[in-house]
């Protein structure tokens, strides 16, 4: 089947933005062209150095303002979030407000401390009494090109310590999801951020395409595919990037874990958000002795999930399919997985109706043959496989071109950590799932088509910098051993100390 991409809305000069559950068009953004947004990082550019003047104490202090807003105007934002993502109130809550605001007092205090000088002693006889400084210097104009299922958390959750290092940024949200990231940068504007410093750029894919033609520096969390050729460009410019991509994250579970624990997580994390997260569980692997228990658990609580339009706190569990497209690719890989033997005990269909949905649904009898099982489904599925032990379960977990998250439970954290260890993954979890995102003095990132960077900790600031080494020498010979003329004597001399020190 052919699974269509983009959105129908996006070709002309406007997009109209729809609510996920309901169908109903509630906003409409312009579709920048390539010449605006060209206008926009000028004026980013010419914003910045006033910006990085203003120092680090000035920049928290904003951010700190903006947190105070962002708190006060959490319903509303709320209820955007909602109406244009069609997720959950506690979806949008917690992983969109609560880490945000988390996050913003984080980089303000921390954004100093990371990016401070530093000065490395050196070990070179060549270089004694010389001092050495390295500063992180920030790179100008940041772009940041956000995917649709976390339209906060992961634009302006990326803009902050691109902001905090001293660069300008403007972000170009998902074409599917931009009306958030809008309003809260309005209320950077009306807490005092400085003209030009946060910018917005509306569109669809082109106009991220003239976005990574203009900026300093491309941060993008999206698709493989999308990252890929972003990756290229930047390659082209000479110009660095961070590309957080898909994921088709694995989660084992042996006999002797804790059996309720380890379902209450599968299901929380695979159907959390419409399972429409990057690390979200999309596979399990179960060890025999306890795979008919785990499987009716988990069967059991998926069933009992309440699906709908998001009403009020507490009024569903699951809500909607955002992107028109994901619809397809859910129905495609559960038709795949049917056709080639799999059995779904809870859910398998699109709900018919008003608004996107696709029921929570549970797989058995998978295998590595299914699409369900080795490309990313990023719906309320959940295939849960059969494995003999846990060598088995290892060598499935790493038979993937993805590598984000990856989950182990078992009481034997001795041999949890033995087996992390052996997972290709950039995070893995142990009895538990996502939770060292929140650890945000850890770095998250993806290995193999994951993604290249990664976000958070020291490196999640240092990202957005490129290093200036100082070398100072203040008293020195006029003429030093190393200096011309060339002889025969100094030669033979250092020839004597490099096997002296290094030849033995
Ligand atoms: P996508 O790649 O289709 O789009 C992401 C963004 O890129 C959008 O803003 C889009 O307009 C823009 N874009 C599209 N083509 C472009 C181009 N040629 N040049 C520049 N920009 C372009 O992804 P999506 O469907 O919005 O998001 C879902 C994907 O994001 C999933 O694969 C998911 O796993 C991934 N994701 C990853 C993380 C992570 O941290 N690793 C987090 C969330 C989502």
């Amino acid at each position: 089947m052919t699974i269509s991409t983009g959105t129908p809305a996006a070709t002309g000069r406007t997009i109209d933005i729809d609510n996920p559950a309901t169908g109903k068009v509630i906003g409409t953004v312009d579709n920048m062209t390539a010449e605006e947004v060209a206008q926009l990082v000028d004026r980013a550019r010419a914003a910045q150095p006033r910006w990085e003047a203003i120092g680090f104490a000035d920049r928290a202090r904003l951010v700190r303002a903006l947190r105070k807003w962002f708190v006060a105007e959490r319903a509303r934002i709320v209820d955007i979030v909602v109406a244009e993502n069609g997720k959950t109130r506690e979806d949008a809550l917690l992983a969109e407000l609560f880490y945000l605001a988390d996050s913003m007092g984080f980089w303000a205090k921390n954004a100093r401390k990371y990016l401070a000088d530093e000065s490395p002693r050196t070990h070179s006889p060549l270089v004694f009494g010389k001092k050495v400084v390295v500063r992180h210097r920030p790179l100008g104009v940041v772009g940041v090109i956000a995917p649709w299922n976390y339209p906060l958390t992961l634009s302006i959750g990326d803009a902050l310590p691109a902001l905090m290092a001293g660069n300008t940024v403007v972000i170009k949200p998902s074409e599917i999801a931009p009306l958030a990231v809008e309003f809260v940068v309005r209320g950077a504007r009306e807490v005092g951020f400085p003209d030009d410093v946060l910018l917005v750029a509306t569109g669809a894919g082109e106009t991220g395409a003239a976005l990574v033609d203009t900026a300093d520096m491309i941060q993008f969390t999206g698709s493989t595919r999308t990252g890929r050729r972003i990756a290229a460009t930047c390659g082209e410019r000479l110009i660095p990037c961070s590309v957080e991509l898909g994921g088709k994250d694995p989660m084992i579970v042996l006999a002797d874990a804790n059996i309720d624990r380890a379902v209450n997580v599968a299901v929380e994390w695979s159907m959390r958000n419409a399972g429409q997260i990057c690390m979200a569980i999309e596979r399990v692997y179960v060890e025999e002795p306890v795979y008919d228990e785990f499987v009716a658990k988990v069967a059991d609580k998926v069933a009992a999930l309440r699906q709908g339009e998001p009403a009020d706190y507490g009024s569903v569990d699951v809500g909607a399919i955002t992107f028109p497209p994901q619809l397809e690719i859910i129905e495609a890989h559960v038709a795949d997985a049917l056709t080639k033997g799999a059995r779904a005990v809870v859910g398998g269909h699109r709900r018919p109706g008003v608004g996107r949905f696709f029921e929570p649904t549970v797989l058995v009898d998978v295998d590595h043959t299914m699409d369900c099982m080795t490309q990313e489904t990023f719906g309320p599925l959940l295939p849960i496989m059969k494995v003999r032990n846990d060598e088995e379960a290892v060598r499935l977990a790493n038979d993937s071109p993805y590598g984000l998250g990856s989950s182990i439970f078992t009481r034997d954290i001795a041999k949890a950590n033995r087996l992390a260890r052996r997972l290709d993954a950039g995070n893995t979890w142990i009895n538990d799932a996502i939770m060292s995102y929140l650890a945000q003095e850890a770095p998250f990132a993806g290995a193999r088509e994951s993604g290249l960077g990664g976000r958070h900790g020291k490196q999640g600031i240092r990202k957005y910098c490129d290093t200036h080494t100082i070398l100072t020498t203040r008293f020195a010979l006029t003429h030093e051993p190393t200096m011309f003329p060339n002889s025969v004597k100094r030669s033979r001399f250092f020839e004597r100390l490099m096997v002296l020190m290094f030849g033995r």
